[in-house]
């Protein structure tokens, strides 16, 4: 589509927002090269190269953002997924559980849900496209 063409000629300036152009995001190691913060309050989730980069085979259903997860906002598919099976991986970050779903949301400003965590807590995912990149080479 015309569309998309169009939007791959914009000078990838800010990747803060939603259009994030994945080869951007990635150092050699396939990891965040970019420090990976709220795009609230830009509270650090992770420093950078620390989690690797994951496109999802079937897009997982994540509810939309809110501020502390109030409200009854609808679900979006995500498919790009930063993901560690670490938790000290994380810098700051908030979880809570939603029917009994365990989310991450951030962990100043509880902005959320940026990602879900697994039944055992062993495996973690942070949506790419939730997320502000700040730090790198400035360009
Ligand atoms: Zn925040």
């Amino acid at each position: 589509m015309n569309r998309n063409l169009q939007l791959f000629s914009i000078a990838p300036k800010s990747v803060a927002n939603k259009k994030v152009d994945k080869d951007e995001l990635l150092n050699e190691d396939e990891k965040n090269f970019y420090k990976i913060v709220c795009r609230r309050c830009e509270s650090v989730f992770f420093p950078e190269g620390a989690v690797r980069y994951i496109k999802a085979e079937k897009p997982i259903d994540l509810r939309v953002m809110t501020h502390q997860g109030k409200g009854e906002p609808g679900y979006e598919k995500i498919s790009w997924w930063w993901y560690t099976e670490d938790d000290m991986a994380f810098d700051t970050i908030g979880w809570q559980t939603i029917n009994r779903k365990k989310y991450l949301m951030c962990g100043d400003c509880e902005l959320g849900p940026v990602g879900v965590r697994s039944e055992d807590n062993k495996r973690f995912w942070v949506a790419v496209e939730r997320c502000k990149y700040i730090g790198g080479d400035d360009r």
